[in-house]
């Protein structure tokens, strides 16, 4: 496994593979690894004869009074996860790299990135967008992996690729969780032990709706009513959003269907944390 800090030497190495006919498998993260960003890379692994994985704190995806400074790092640790996963090229820039003096150019999606996170994030998409864009033309993959637990941002992701013809095959993949159901996230290490035990809320609030469909609940109403009366309970729990959206145009709903996924935002102190499920089990 090499570990590239350049754009340029990132972009030679990948240009001989891509002439030797092989496919590139790239999975984009802002580091400090755990099991879900793990299982992206596996299934990279998987789909592509390459595998890169990037490494980078993206500075425009932090609103003003985020937690950009105190965003966990180690990258000596994400390279051994990364080495034991199979990655072959670990792209780990520097701001000043990918954001240079005179940088002047931003990627912006309107419509679904206007509610959820981007209601309490104005500038969250906009960050996301551009350096997605700046990673899909410097790695130039075939397939791109991203969680589902960031149910918006893949979302974005599928709309910009489609949107600005880029050859590249989007996979979703599955939310990773702890054992006790909490969404698995680098900021959970933000998170004390009462706060940790009742960020709980969040998984068994999509459990809670989900055993409301089925016991025959189509209100979107009064499952968000119960959900929010769950996170509610919780002391050091303030939510964000409680929301329930189609999957693919993310407008809000008024009666749940097959389509119906539940979105949940909410503070646990300080910290923000996001889970989602779907409402309708199909299988
Ligand atoms: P991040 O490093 O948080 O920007 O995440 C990098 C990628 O890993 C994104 O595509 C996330 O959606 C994905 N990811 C983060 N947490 C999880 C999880 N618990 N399960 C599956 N994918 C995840």
């Amino acid at each position: 496994m090499e570990i590239v800090e350049s754009i340029e030497s990132l972009q030679q190495q990948l240009a001989h593979a891509r002439a030797a006919g092989k496919t590139i498998a790239f999975v984009p993260t802002m580091g400090f690894l755990h099991a879900g960003h793990l299982s992206l890379l596996e299934e990279g692994r998987r789909r592509g004869d390459v595998l890169v994985l990037s490494i980078f704190v993206n500075p425009t995806q932090f609103g003003q009074g985020e937690d950009f400074e105190d965003y966990p790092r180690d990258l000596q640790q994400d390279c051994a996860l990364a080495e034991a996963v199979g990655v072959d090229l670990v792209f780990a820039p520097s701001s000043a790299a990918m954001y240079p003096r005179g940088y002047a150019t931003e990627v912006n999606v309107s419509g679904i990135t206007a509610g959820l996170c981007g209601a309490s994030r104005p500038t969250h998409f906009r960050g996301v967008c551009t350096v997605v864009t700046k990673l899909f033309n410097i790695v130039q993959p075939h397939v791109a992996l991203f969680g589902s637990k960031d149910f918006q941002q893949l979302a974005v992701v599928k709309r910009l690729t489609q949107d600005l013809n880029l050859p590249i095959e989007i996979i979703g993949m599955p939310i990773y969780r702890e054992a006790d159901g909490l969404a698995m996230s680098s900021r959970n290490v933000y998170l004390d032990s009462e706060q940790r035990r009742q960020s709980l809320a969040l998984s068994q609030a999509i459990t809670l709706a989900q055993d409301l469909v089925k016991q025959g609940e189509g209100e979107v109403a009064t499952v968000i009513a119960a959900v929010s009366r769950h996170l509610g309970a919780q002391s050091l729990i303030r939510s964000d959003y409680v929301a329930i959206c189609h999957q693919l145009t993310l407008e809000p709903q008024q009666r749940i269907d097959k389509d119906s996924v539940l979105l949940i935002a909410a503070f646990v102190g300080q910290t923000r944390l996001i889970d989602n499920g779907y409402l309708m089990d199909l299988s």
